[in-house]
């Protein structure tokens, strides 16, 4: 890749902490290839947010198309925009940023890019849906926004800590005219889950060789799509019980594609392109394999 880098190369990249395992250089700089696009993405590990604050001062002045922003910084980046849209501060956290004539402007591609992976892989739209959000974090919020705006007809958020799913919705509510929503205690949500249309794990549960879920297989039930965000490991025990039960499985690896396409979709606007989403899958796809051969060393 770094042969076609010459004087007039634009940058991007992901600004968050750590960033070992980030796949985002891989998915973008494959993008940026197969779509001609003159830039180069790179990870910029920021330990904290001082140093956070210096970075984006210093990106302002330097040609960049964007970047995203990932753990431990989309709620820090909030704040840090000249302009944000509605629906990434309706969901509290920002994880694209555009640089556009010397104007920082944040958005939240994280929820449409949920809805987006569960259509492709299933067809299914969330449009008049019933839904069970678990988690009221960062992702739950960008996932509870880009329900709301689609139209969901119920959205029951499920988290162990009730105060925090309350907090969500008293900021979503507002909008939420065609939608209802509810909070709901994980050991009380068994009516919510198995009545879903869609079931969300917005939660880290399940990740890395867990054998956790967040709620019982035998809440699940055939003919329902369950959404997984996690995507490490790419059959999480959520995913294998959904199977099991005759559900249509969506992992998180989609997700993560989806919204950053839908981050170059914002930065390359002008050109009217569209992110190669089958090119960054196989990017993705390969980075999570090199890493679990370098894992097994
Ligand atoms: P977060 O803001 O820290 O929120 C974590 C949520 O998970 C909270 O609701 C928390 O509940 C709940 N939780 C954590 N541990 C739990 C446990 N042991 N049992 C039950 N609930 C538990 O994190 P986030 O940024 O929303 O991210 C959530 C997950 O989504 C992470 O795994 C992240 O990697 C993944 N994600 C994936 C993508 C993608 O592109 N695929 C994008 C964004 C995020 P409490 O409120 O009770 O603490």
């Amino acid at each position: 890749m770094a042969p076609r880098i010459n004087g007039r190369t634009k940058l991007a990249g992901v600004i968050g902490w750590p960033l070992d395992h980030t796949l985002s250089p891989a998915m973008h700089n494959a993008a940026y290839d197969h779509m001609g696009l003159d830039a180069v993405y790179v990870p910029l590990p920021v330990p904290n947010e001082a140093a956070l604050v210096r970075v984006v001062s210093a990106i302002r002045v330097l040609p960049f198309l964007g970047f995203n922003v990932t753990m431990p910084f989309k709620q820090a980046m909030l704040g840090l925009c000249d302009e944000v849209a509605a629906q990434a501060r309706l969901a509290g956290a920002v994880n694209t940023v555009h640089c556009s004539d010397g104007r920082l402007i944040g958005y939240n591609t994280d929820g449409r890019g949920l809805l987006e992976s569960v259509a492709e892989e299933t067809g299914f739209s969330a449009e008049g849906k019933r839904i069970a959000l678990l988690g009221a974090g960062g992702a739950a919020g960008a996932a509870l926004v880009a329900m709301v705006v689609t139209r969901a007809a119920r959205v029951a958020v499920v988290n162990r800590t009730k105060e925090r799913a309350e907090e969500l919705l008293a900021r979503v509510a507002d909008h939420a005219r065609t939608t209802e929503l509810v909070t709901v205690a994980t050991d009380e949500a068994q009516d919510e889950v198995s009545s879903a249309d869609l079931v969300v794990n917005a939660t880290p549960v399940g990740m890395n060789g867990s054998m956790e879920m967040v709620v019982p297989a035998g809440w699940l039930r055939p003919g329902q799509v369950v959404a997984d965000m996690v995507y490490r490991p790419a059959v999480t025990p959520l995913l294998r019980a959904a199977v099991d039960a005759g559900a249509k499985a969506v992992g998180g690896l989609g997700m993560l594609v989806a919204q950053g396409a839908m981050s170059v979709d914002i930065w390359a606007d002008a050109d009217g392109a569209r992110a190669p989403r089958d090119v960054m899958r196989v990017a993705a796809e390969e980075g999570l394999g090199v890493q679990r051969e370098g894992a097994g060393k």
